[in-house]
């Protein structure tokens, strides 16, 4: 699919082992995307892509997964920052160390990820940056206050970026997902679920290949050129 302009150009994906993160390296790949991920722990070994083990909390190790990155495959155009966990439970209960796991992995991670590619796209004047928000950063969501912060501010994070790289010809966008069939979701006790899909106008969970499509529009340099500082719902209505 030549036509939105990813065959060949280096996309970087954190968290890409499995979940969203995955679905979105496997559709880059299928686009001809010369793609990279980030994992901890397992990698997608049914991937062909570059994996890189690195923790996103980890400032260094992010540099070097950079560094790997334009070494191996070329300058980097796109980056999904996608890793991200959640630690829920009602605010009173939130401990420091839940606080800051979040904070540390979904809006940290976002910094530590860009930092090192961020000053290379302003200079070769091209990139797209597509964060993984959430539908809880932007109406809350009941046991998430630390994880709504967290994704709250990868959406102001990525407004800024767009008013600043617009100059540079680096966009920045976000993604909004609503609730998605991952390990993430997986998690939730079925009536809580039955509950939870009642409220959504389509009736469902969304799969995670549906964000991967939105990812990908945003990170086209065809079908999303005019596209910067927006936020991308994913979410069968959940949120209108
Ligand atoms: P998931 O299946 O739990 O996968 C999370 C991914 O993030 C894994 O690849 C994990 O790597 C990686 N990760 C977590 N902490 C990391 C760290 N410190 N350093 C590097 N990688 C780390 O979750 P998912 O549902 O695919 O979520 C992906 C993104 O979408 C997250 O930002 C999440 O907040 C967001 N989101 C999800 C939903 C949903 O309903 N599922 C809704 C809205 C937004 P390991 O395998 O090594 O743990």
């Amino acid at each position: 699919m030549k036509y939105l302009g990813l065959e060949g150009k280096v996309v970087l994906v954190t968290g890409g082992n499995r979940g969203i993160g995955a679905a979105i390296v496997s559709l880059l790949e299928e686009l001809g995307t010369q793609v990279a991920y980030t994992y901890r722990n397992d990698p997608n070994i049914e991937s062909g892509a570059l994996a890189i083990p690195a923790d996103v909390t980890d400032s260094a190790a992010m540099a070097a997964v950079a560094e790997t990155v334009e070494e191996k495959l070329g300058p980097i155009y796109g980056v999904v920052a996608n890793a991200g966990i959640t630690r829920d439970n009602f605010f009173p209960k939130i401990t420091i160390d839940d606080w800051d796991a979040v904070i540390e992995t979904n809006l940290k991670g976002i910094y530590n990820t860009l930092i090192p590619i961020i000053p290379k796209m302003y200079e070769r004047r091209e990139g797209s940056v597509v964060c993984v928000s959430s539908i809880s950063g932007e109406r809350g969501n009941i046991g998430q206050t630390n994880y709504a912060a967290s994704k709250a501010g990868a959406i102001g994070l990525t407004k800024s970026l767009a008013l600043e790289g617009a100059r540079y010809g680096v966009r920045a966008n976000a993604v909004a997902p609503g609730f998605i069939e991952t390990d993430m979701t997986r998690a939730i006790p079925d009536k809580v679920k039955e509950k939870i899909v009642a409220e959504i106008p389509f009736r469902r969970f969304g799969k995670p290949e549906e964000v991967a499509w939105a990812v990908v529009f945003l990170l086209s340099p065809v079908a999303s050129s005019y596209v910067t500082g927006t936020v991308l719902q994913v979410n069968g209505a959940h949120n209108t």
